[in-house]
């Protein structure tokens, strides 16, 4: 039971419990910021949000922002603020994790990686363009493999690795992958409604 209710955290902003790891993190610095804390490990008191697309656009509500407020809860000042930056953080831990985990960087090394390998997971980028796209989805097709279309464009994910341009990475640590596309799907929902 205390298993259970351990995982669970309840939406400020809608009142349902969700799993803790699929819930992002925002907490109050004593100057009285709100900051997201996407690997929620900040000391401090911290309030759960769901990153559904109904919560994120109610976050303005005047409303819902005079009750919390009365509760002592937190809700952030400006969510334009607030939605930059989730992105921001979102972009830098998905850096850090793509440089700090192995990764078979490439069209070359990922065909490489094909070969030998059945569980690989893809990062393709924005615009790494129909050719690559359809390579990728025939080596989904042949293994346990799976297929994100992340947000990193051919040039960011080219920063990332220090080279000029990466349409294609891949990844086997599979929390990690999970992590990247969880920050994915809150890329876009933050998009729809900011
Ligand atoms: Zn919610």
């Amino acid at each position: 039971m205390v298993g259970s209710t351990e995982l669970n955290r309840q939406c400020f902003c809608c009142r349902e419990p969700f799993e803790k790891q699929t819930m992002l993190r925002l907490v109050l610095d004593d100057k009285g910021h709100l900051w997201p804390d996407l690997l929620q490990k900040a000391p401090g008191r911290g309030s759960y949000l769901c990153m559904q697309v109904t919560c994120l656009s109610r976050l303005n509500d005047k409303r819902l922002r005079a009750s919390a407020a009365k509760k002592g809860q937190l809700i952030c000042a400006k969510r334009d603020l607030l939605f930059a930056q989730i992105q921001e953080l979102m972009a830098q831990l998905s850096t850090s994790y793509l440089q700090m985990h192995r990764a078979a960087v490439g069209r070359e090394a990922c065909l490489t990686l094909v070969k030998t390998m059945k569980n690989v997971q893809f990062l393709l980028a924005s615009d790494a363009g129909k050719v690559i796209e359809r390579d990728v989805e025939t080596w989904v097709q042949q293994g346990k493999r799976t297929l994100l279309h992340h947000w990193f464009s051919v040039a960011e994910l080219g920063d990332v690795f220090g080279r000029d341009k990466v349409s294609l990475v891949a990844l086997q640590n599979k929390v990690v992958f999970q992590r990247i596309v969880c920050f994915s799907e809150w890329n876009k929902r933050l998009g729809e409604v900011g």
